[in-house]
């Protein structure tokens, strides 16, 4: 092509953002990407949103961290005023990596003898590798000696996950969100995938195009509504709600499918009794839709010939968010909508490799394969293989985690690749309990707002850098590889974790990211079937993937649930309120989310020229209305006051959201959103209710 920029050369790899996996290739001029062409992957067949596109200049940014870092003595913690990312500086000095190793692991290992293993914790990451996640919990597992090891997934899906493995007895997608080819409904609720999961919703699209019926339900209008044959813009937290009356018109209109719940489920009577109360008139009131509208979805769902549901963050981030997930299982299981091609249960993982952090147990209650870590066989099972004993207790989850450290309990810390001082709730408490360990060690790419609270600074590696897999939502294994070489002293991740075991006394000898995924392949039935070679040959496999001929499973649940019967189960779910509702003082409802261009807390895509450029300043999302009766324009300054902090922050008028409920988005440090949302937790899955709080918007003019 004229003018096309030369290429040294293109590297093949998969996308770093968000969980649908889309492979792609870097290119690389003078060891810098610039930019990445979309390849023919199984879950984006060449197509790439503005983020895998244009994404990848945060690796080059000049705030990169290319030299380990101590916190120079005698400055506080606390005192992270002034603290600039582009300067660390003034609050830390350079060290060399022996150094910082040795005084991390000393800290650590110090506040282990003091308070025992339970005074230490670790945060992975779902941005890494599955091979770097694993490793990561089995050095807190081992070394440290606590199962205190958690990440975003505690504010992501953990209460989809609850209620999946409680019912279905599986944890991740039972069909890709590709099936949607095969399906004549789909449902898609508490999502936005035009804005999370861009690549997957073009399948949506063309689903409609060709005939598909899409029901989206959510209380924000979106992008995708355009193509929504049926927009249920239901009241915010409404959704048990509203998801048992559309039950109860199955039930009462005689289309469950009996066959089905003969065969293949369990406590379906339960289920039938307890659905009495919820007629969609009863139910009105508190879901806002009318019930001709319940009915009519009701009926399509259950009668069409395949029908598939996608779920997000608004299901899973709630205190009720297990509630809602079991919900969804019911729907499908009544109606036979599961295990045969078109159909499906399908909640949308977050980030890239959410599904395989999780996986290989970078949680606190399972080891990998969510094999129970109170189980003693299991345990014995793992501790014969690790050489090494096991807690065995469950550990704490992310905001646990946070209380005890604020009840003195959690002393030290080592994060890597999280920043829990953007994304927890209610994050100016989460703060002050970063500010008050004994020692914290941080591994990451930028000095971020975790970081700046750290004794330790490791700079690491970036997804360009590194080879590894990653596991995408549709429960793909992909081949991720280095396409540019570290910068300064930054190191890869595996080796800066492999240093960290060797001063905890573990001697582990893992030359390359394919030792790692030997032992996962040992460790995990559902890739026993994957090899190193066989990955880096085919580039992406579906689990479970039993043998090495085995082209791997993306359909599941066809015969059997893996539940101890076999079958599926039926749980009821009940209302519960929202832990904080509206009142005189807090009249409005805030929920919070990503946009299309910033990914997460912002890290590495504020970053991003193009990206930033797109999207550089945050803003509340209002209804038009609301902004009207505050005598303010769009473009003026409103504060946002919740009991928990305020913010100020300009406003967007915005069509889509409806009375009395804002967004603002949680990817701007200097407008965070979570100094305001809840940390109250869902019982189950330990998930904060993120997606609800009670909150004041004023007019700010003196801003
Ligand atoms: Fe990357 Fe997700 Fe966009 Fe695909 S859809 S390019 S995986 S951010």
């Amino acid at each position: 092509v004229v003018g096309a920029p030369a290429i040294d050369r293109d590297v093949d790899s998969v996308c770093p953002f968000c969980g649908v996996g889309c492979q792609l290739t870097f290119k690389v001029r003078d060891d810098k990407i610039l930019f990445a062409d979309g390849r023919d992957g199984p879950a984006n067949q060449g197509r790439l949103c503005v983020k895998g596109r244009f994404g990848f200049d945060y690796i080059h940014n000049p705030e990169r961290l290319t030299k380990p870092l101590i916190r120079k003595a005698g400055v506080a913690k606390a005192d992270i005023e002034g603290l600039d990312p582009a300067n660390p500086l003034t609050h830390f000095r350079e060290a060399s990596w022996e150094e910082a190793l040795d005084v991390a692991a000393q800290g650590l290992l110090k506040v282990k003898a003091d308070k025992g293993p339970a005074g230490l914790a670790g945060f992975g990451s779902a941005k890494g590798s599955n091979e770097e996640a694993y490793l990561f919990q089995k050095l807190v597992r081992t070394g440290f000696g606590t199962n205190n090891v958690d990440h975003c997934t505690r504010l992501c899906h953990a209460s989809s996950v609850a209620a999946l493995l409680e019912t279905v007895g599986s944890g991740a997608v039972s069909a890709p969100f590709n099936e949607v080819e095969n399906s004549d409904v789909i449902v898609v609720i508490g999502s936005n995938p035009g804005v999370n999961h861009p690549v997957a919703a073009t399948y949506f699209k063309n689903a409609v195009k060709r005939g598909a019926k899409l029901i989206i339900i959510d209380p924000r209008g979106q992008a995708l509504s355009r193509y929504a044959t049926h927009m249920l813009q239901e009241k915010p937290g409404s959704d048990v709600a509203l998801l048992n009356s559309m039950m109860h018109v199955i039930v009462k209109d005689g289309l469950t499918d009996e066959a089905y719940i003969r065969d293949h489920t369990e406590n379906f009577e339960a289920l039938k009794t307890h659905l009495e109360d919820f007629s969609p008139e009863a139910m009105q009131e508190r879901t806002g839709i009318a019930p001709e509208q319940i009915r009519e979805v009701a009926h399509l769902f259950a009668t069409a010939k395949a029908a598939i549901i996608f779920w997000g963050m608004g299901i899973s981030q709630h205190v009720h968010g297990t509630d809602n997930s079991r919900c969804l299982i019911s729907l499908s299981l009544m109606t036979g909508q599961v295990g045969r091609p078109g159909t499906g249960l399908h909640p949308l993982r977050g980030q890239n490799n959410v599904q395989g952090a999780s996986d290989v147990a970078l949680i606190p209650m399972f080891l990998p394969d969510y094999q129970s870590v109170e189980d003693p066989v299991i345990r014995g099972r793992f501790e014969d293989f690790w050489g090494a004993k096991i807690d065995p207790n469950q550990g704490l989850t992310v905001v646990e985690i946070t209380e005890a450290i604020h009840h003195g309990t959690i002393r030290g810390m080592y994060i890597m690749g999280e920043n829990p001082a953007m994304s927890d709730p209610n994050v100016t408490h989460a703060r002050e309990a970063l500010s008050m360990l004994d020692m914290l060690v941080v591994q990451d790419l930028f000095l971020t707002e975790t970081a700046a609270y750290a004794d330790v600074i490791f700079p690491a590696s970036a997804w360009p850098e590194k080879d590894g897999t990653v596991t995408n939502t549709n429960r793909q294994v992909q081949m991720g590889r280095a396409a540019v070489p570290l910068p300064g002293e930054a190191r890869q991740d595996l080796w800066i974790i492999q240093q960290m075991a060797k001063r905890f006394g573990l001697d582990w000898q893992y030359d390359h990211p394919r030792d790692v995924f030997d032992e996962l392949t040992q460790v995990m039935d559902s890739i026993k079937g994957l090899s190193w070679d066989r990955l880096d040959r085919e580039g992406s496999v579906t689990y479970p993937c039993e043998s090495p001929d085995d082209p791997g499973q993306p359909l599941i649940f066809t015969d059997a649930f893996p539940t101890p019967s076999g079958r599926g189960q039926f749980v009821p779910a009940s209302l519960v309120s929202p832990d904080e509702t509206p009142d005189r003082e807090y009249p409005v409802i805030l929920t919070t989310g990503r946009l299309l261009e910033h990914w997460h807390t912002g890290s590495m895509t504020r970053r991003s020229a193009v990206l930033d450029a797109v999207e550089p300043e945050p803003v509340v999302h209002m209804p038009p209305a609301m902004i009207e009766e505050l005598g303010i324009q769009p473009g003026d300054y409103v504060k946002v006051s919740s009991r928990r902090g305020h913010l100020k922050i300009r406003a967007r008028a915005d069509g889509g959201v409806q009375a009395g409920l804002i967004f603002i988005p949680f990817c701007y440090a200097e407008a965070a959103a979570n100094v305001l949302t809840n940390d109250a937790l869902d019982p189950f899955g330990k998930i904060a209710e993120v997606k609800f709080c009670a909150v004041r918007v004023e007019a700010a003019p003196d801003q």
